[in-house]
C-alpha cells in the first residue's frame, strides 16, 4: 500500500515514544502490506498504537470500531491533544454534530474515526455506502472478542461487522482483544471473514504488576496501612456487593482518604460524575463492584485491592490488569478468607442448571487455589491461561518470602572450609572462583595447590554464590569493612568446621531474566519535582477539561524528573512527548524543571538517555549500552568507580548506575559493593519505602550509608 510516512516516523514524532513494545512494529509492516491481522494483546500492552500508527502512515481515514462510549471520547480526546485529527460519532451528539464530520470526512479531513458499531449499518444514512464513497484505508476492530458469543462480553451488535469484508474486499482489518483463549479467537477470524491474516499473540503477563495476597481477618486495618503508604496514588477497591462499597467508601472517608463508592444502582448522573473525578485524580479511591472499569483507560491506576474474593480467575486478571498501563510499577492485593469462599459458593448455585452450577463451582475452586498456593502467584495465573512460566517471578508475594530451608550441610563446609584454607583474607567472588576451579589469572598459584579447589565444580556459579549469601545472612560468615570486603569466618562456622553442626539454608531458586527490567528505568527520580510536575498537569487538564493522564502520562513526568531535560531540544527525549506536545506543553514543563535544578543545584541527566533515533529494533540497544559496557570492563578490570569516573569524565554517580544496571542482570554482584551488615539494613527499607526514591530511602537510613550503596542495593532488589 502506498505509506505517507514510516512507522518509526510517527511513533517518535507524535507519540513521542522511542521503541514499539511487544510485536507492534511487525503488525503495523503487516498491515500496511494490506492484509488483515488479528491481535491478543494483555490490556496495558499498547493495543491502540498497533492501528494508530499506521492510521497516520496511509493516506485516507481508519475506521475505529468501538463499543464503548466514554472510551471513544478518551481515545479521541489523547489523540487530538497529539496533534492528531480523529473524531467519534456515536448516539450521543446531535445530527449537526454528526453532519459536521460527515463533511470533515469528504473533505478528507480526518485521520481517525472513532464509531459504535450499530453506526456502521443502522441510522438513516447508509452509512457503509458512505464509507465506500470516501478514502478508508484501514479497519480496527476494538474489544474484538464482543463479536464471539464464547466471549465473556457478546455484543449482537458486532454481528454486523460480518459484513465489512464483503463490500470493502480490499481494505484491511485489524482485529484486537485482550481476551486470550481460542475459543473466542477462531470466532473473531470466522465472523471477520479475515482472509490473509496473521494471528499476532503475546505474552499475558504483566511484569508492572506484583500480586500479593493476605489474610482477610482484621482486614481494614491492614487497607489503610496500605493505602497510608501508598498516599499519592490512585487507585481501584472492588467489593462483592453494592451495600459493602458504599459502607468502605464511608469508612475511608471517615478515615481521612479521599474515596467515593460505584455500583450499577446509583444514578447515571452520579455514576458518571464520579467516573470523571476518578479519571481526573479529584477522587483517589474508587470503591466499586465489578459494574466499574470497563472503558476506563486510566493509565495511572497504581493498585487494585480486592477486598472480596473474586468468582474467578478470568475476572481477577481483568480487575486487576487494570492496574499499571503505563508500564509502571503497580499492584494488586487481595484479602482472602474462608468465609467469602462460602458465600461465592452459594451464589455458584444456579437453579435447576447442575452444569453450569458444577463449572462456576470449578472456576471458583481454582480462584481458592491461587490464593492458597505457596507457589508463585504469577506462573499459576500465566499457566491458567495456557502459558509457561518460570517458577520463580520475584513480583508476587510468595516469590518474595524465603522460600523451605534445606540440609546444606555439606555446602556449608566447603565453603567455610575455602574460607579458612586462604586465611579469610578474599571476597566472595574469589572464594567461589576456587571452588570451581577457575583458571582464572587472579588466583594465586598456591591456592591452586589446596585440597578444596575444585570441589565445588559440580554446580553453577550462581548457586555457590547464592549459599555464601545465605551464610552471610545467616552469620555463619561476615564481611569485612572497606571498600574491598574479605569473607571471615565466625563463631558459628567454627560450631560447623569442627563440631558437624547442621546447617539449613534455603535452595537457590531459578532466576530467568528475559529484558531489562522495567524497574531499571526509573529508580532514581527527583520525588518533590514530580510531584510538582503532577500538580501543573493536574492544573492544564483542568483548564483544558480533559483528563491529566491524557495531557502527559505519569511516565513521561518520571522521565522529567530522572532526565532534568533543560533545553527545548532535549524533550523529543522525554517519552510520551512528540512534536505536537512539545510545541503545546513544553514550556511550562521546562520550566519548572529548570527552576528546580536552579533551587536545588542539580545538572540535566539528558546525556543518560538512550538517544530516541533507531533504524533498526535490536541495533540500537547495543550500541546505547555501550557506554554502561565500557563502564563494566573497566570495573572487571579491577578499577575503582573513582577511577573508573575519573578517566570516562562522568560523574562517579553515572558511572554505578552503569554498574547497577549490572547487578540487575546477575553479571555483577551486590555483595562486591555493599557489605552484607549493611545490605540487611537497606532491604527492610526499601520493603518499607519503595524503589523510587532513592532519596526517600538515605533519609530513612543511617548516616554511613552511601546513596551508591542505596542505589547498588535497590539494583539488586529488582532483580
Ligand atoms: P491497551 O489498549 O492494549 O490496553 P493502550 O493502547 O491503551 O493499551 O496502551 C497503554 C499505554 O502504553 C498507553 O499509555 C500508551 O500510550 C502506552 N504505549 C503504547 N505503546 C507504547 C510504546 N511503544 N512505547 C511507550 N509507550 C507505549
Ligand atoms: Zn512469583
Amino acid at each position: 500500500m502506498t505509506t505517507i510516512a514510516a512507522p518509526h516516523q510517527i511513533l517518535e514524532s507524535v507519540f513521542g515514544y522511542r521503541d514499539f513494545r511487544h510485536n507492534q512494529e511487525e503488525i503495523i509492516t503487516h498491515l500496511l502490506q494490506g492484509k488483515d491481522a488479528v491481535v491478543l494483546m494483555p490490556t496495558g500492552g499498547g493495543k491502540s498504537l498497533c492501528y494508530q500508527v499506521p492510521a497516520l502512515c496511509l493516506p485516507g481515514v481508519t475506521i475505529v470500531v468501538s463499543p464503548l462510549i466514554a472510551l471513544m471520547k478518551d481515545q479521541v480526546d489523547a489523540l487530538v491533544l497529539s496533534g492528531v485529527k480523529a473524531a467519534f460519532l456515536n448516539s450521543s451528539q446531535s445530527s449537526s454534530e454528526q453532519s459536521a464530520i460527515m463533511q470533515q470526512m469528504r473533505r478528507n479531513e480526518l485521520k481517525l474515526l472513532y464509531v459504535a458499531p450499530e453506526r456502521l449499518v443502522g441510522g438513516e444514512i447508509q452509512f457503509l455506502r458512505f464509507l465506500q464513497e470516501i478514502n478508508v484505508c484501514l479497519f480496527a476492530i476494538d474489544e474484538a472478542h464482543c463479536i464471539s458469543q464464547w466471549g465473556h462480553d457478546f455484543r449482537p451488535e458486532y454481528r454486523v461487522l460480518s459484513q465489512l469484508k464483503e463490500v470493502f474486499p480490499t481494505i484491511p482489518i485489524i482485529a484486537l482483544t485482550a481476551t486470550a483463549d481460542s475459543l473466542t479467537k477462531n470466532d473473531i477470524i470466522q465472523q471477520l471473514h479475515v482472509v490473509d491474516y496473521r494471528v499476532f499473540e503475546n505474552s499475558f503477563n504483566r511484569p508492572n504488576i506484583y500480586y500479593y495476597i493476605k489474610p482477610k481477618k482484621g482486614y481494614y486495618d491492614a487497607l489503610v496501612d496500605y493505602l497510608e503508604e501508598h498516599k499519592d496514588d490512585s487507585g481501584i477497591i472492588y467489593c462483592l456487593s453494592r451495600a459493602a462499597t458504599e459502607k468502605l467508601a464511608e469508612d475511608l472517608r471517615s478515615d481521612g482518604f479521599s474515596a467515593a463508592a460505584y455500583h450499577a444502582g446509583l444514578e447515571k448522573n452520579t455514576r458518571d460524575e464520579r467516573q470523571d473525578l476518578f479519571l481526573k485524580d479529584d477522587i483517589r479511591i474508587m470503591v466499586a463492584t465489578i459494574a466499574f472499569g470497563m472503558g476506563i483507560n486510566k493509565s495511572n491506576v497504581r493498585f487494585v485491592v480486592h477486598a472480596d474474593l473474586p468468582k474467578n480467575i478470568e475476572g481477577y486478571y481483568q480487575e486487576t490488569g487494570r492496574a499499571g498501563r503505563d508500564g509502571l510499577h503497580s499492584e494488586a492485593v487481595l484479602f482472602f478468607g474462608a468465609g467469602d469462599v462460602m458465600k461465592l459458593r452459594g451464589f455458584a448455585q444456579v437453579e435447576n442448571n447442575p452444569e453450569q452450577t458444577k463449572i462456576l463451582l470449578k472456576k471458583l475452586d481454582q480462584m481458592v487455589q491461587l490464593c492458597e498456593t505457596k507457589s508463585c502467584r504469577r506462573k499459576y495465573l500465566l499457566n491458567y491461561f495456557g502459558e509457561q512460566a518460570p517458577d520463580y517471578c520475584g513480583g508476587c508475594d510468595t516469590c518474595l518470602n524465603k522460600p523451605e530451608l534445606q540440609d546444606s550441610t555439606i555446602v556449608a563446609q566447603k565453603i567455610l572450609s575455602t574460607v579458612s584454607r586462604i586465611k579469610q583474607s578474599f571476597g566472595m567472588r574469589y572464594v567461589v572462583d576456587i571452588l570451581k576451579g577457575s583458571n582464572s589469572e587472579k588466583i594465586r598459584e598456591e591456592h591452586k595447590k589446596l585440597s578444596v579447589f575444585g570441589i565445588g565444580k559440580d554446580k553453577p556459579k550462581e548457586e555457590w554464590m547464592h549459599y555464601t549469601r545465605e551464610l552471610l545472612h545467616y552469620h555463619y560468615l561476615k564481611q569485612s569493612e572497606g571498600e574491598y570486603p574479605v569473607l571471615q569466618l565466625t563463631d558459628k562456622s567454627n560450631e560447623v568446621l569442627f563440631k558437624n553442626e547442621k546447617v539449613f539454608l534455603s535452595a537457590p531458586v531459578q532466576i530467568t531474566i528475559t529484558k531489562e527490567p522495567v524497574i531499571y528505568q526509573q529508580y532514581a527520580y527527583e520525588k518533590e519535582l514530580f510531584e510538582q510536575l503532577k500538580k501543573l498537569r493536574n492544573q492544564i487538564a483542568h483548564e483544558e477539561n480533559v483528563p491529566a493522564y491524557l495531557i502527559l502520562s505519569d511516565s513521561s513526568l518520571l522521565d522529567l524528573s530522572t532526565y532534568l531535560p533543560l533545553a527545548k531540544n532535549d524533550l523529543p527525549q522525554i517519552s510520551g512527548f512528540g512534536a505536537f506536545k512539545i510545541e503545546k506543553y513544553g514550556a511550562p514543563f521546562l520550566e519548572l524543571v529548570q527552576d528546580f535544578c536552579n533551587a536545588n543545584n542539580l545538572v540535566s541527566k539528558i546525556e543518560l538517555k538512550q538517544p530516541k533515533k533507531t533504524k533498526k529494533a535490536s541495533a540500537p540497544r547495543e550500541r546505547a549500552s555501550d557506554t554502561k559496557r565500557i563502564s563494566l570492563e573497566l570495573y572487571n578490570q579491577d578499577r575503582s568507580i573513582a577511577d573508573i569516573a575519573a578517566e570516562r569524565h562522568l560523574a562517579v554517580t553515572t558511572v554505578e548506575t552503569h554498574l547497577s544496571y549490572y547487578i540487575t542482570t546477575g553479571e555483577l554482584d551486590i555483595n562486591d559493593f555493599v557489605p552484607y551488615d549493611k545490605q540487611e539494613l537497606i532491604e527492610p527499607a526499601v520493603t518499607k519505602y519503595g524503589r523510587l526514591s532513592l532519596k526517600l530511602l538515605k533519609d530513612n537510613l543511617p548516616e554511613e550509608i552511601s546513596y551508591g550503596e542505596i542505589r547498588m542495593m535497590v539494583a539488586h532488589l529488582s532483580r
